[in-house]
Parts: structure tokens; C-alpha cells; sequence
């Protein structure tokens, strides 16, 4: 489920650790509604973990939120993995979790 960001919400970001079925992965956390924010979508690299100064210009910034960790997980593989080949992200799992890792 995905939800929507209201105008008038002010994210408080946190860094947060994210591991499902192996997969470990750092996002951004809002301190407040708890929500977890897709790291692709949202630049969390220079959003919240710091790994970077800031965002690319042309960078496009998506609202994607999740309530839970395994949420975001389908989201990453059934949004941003469009472009892969499906078949070898099927036969080669192990490969595929050190993309997103
Ligand atoms: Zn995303």
C-alpha cells in the first residue's frame, strides 16, 4: 500500500535499517508516523543518510511511503526493477539482492 504524502506533513527523517528475507538495505524513516520511505524514490542518500550532499538535479523525487519493511521490498522489485530482464531476476536471485543491497 502506498500512501500518499498530504501537504502539510513534515517528515522528521531517520536512518533506518531495513532487512527482509536477507535483503538489508538503508532507507529513510519519518520519526513520526513511523512510515518508511523508499530510498530510490525519495534520494535517501542525501535525504537522510548523509552519504551524500545532495541530490542530483534531474533527479525526480517520488512520494513512495510504506508501513512495513516487506511493502517496500515489493515496491523495489515491482517498480524499480522494471527496466531488468524478469527471467534473470528470477533465475539469479543472488545477483539481484546486490543491486538493491
Ligand atoms: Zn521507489
Amino acid at each position: 500500500m502506498v500512501f500518499v504524502m498530504a501537504y502539510t506533513w513534515e517528515p522528521k527523517w531517520e536512518k533506518y535499517r531495513v532487512e527482509v528475507d536477507g535483503i538489508i538495505l538503508y532507507t529513510c524513516r519519518d520519526k513520526i508516523t513511523g512510515m518508511i520511505a523508499c530510498p530510490i524514490c525519495i534520494h535517501a542518500a542525501s535525504t537522510c543518510l548523509e552519504t551524500e550532499k545532495r541530490r542530483p538535479r534531474d533527479y525526480t523525487v517520488e512520494n513512495s511511503f510504506f508501513f512495513s519493511p516487506h511493502d517496500l521490498i515489493v515496491h523495489i522489485r515491482e517498480y524499480h526493477a522494471r527496466g531488468l530482464n524478469k527471467k534473470y531476476l528470477v533465475s539469479s536471485e543472488k545477483k539481484y539482492k546486490k543491486l538493491i543491497k
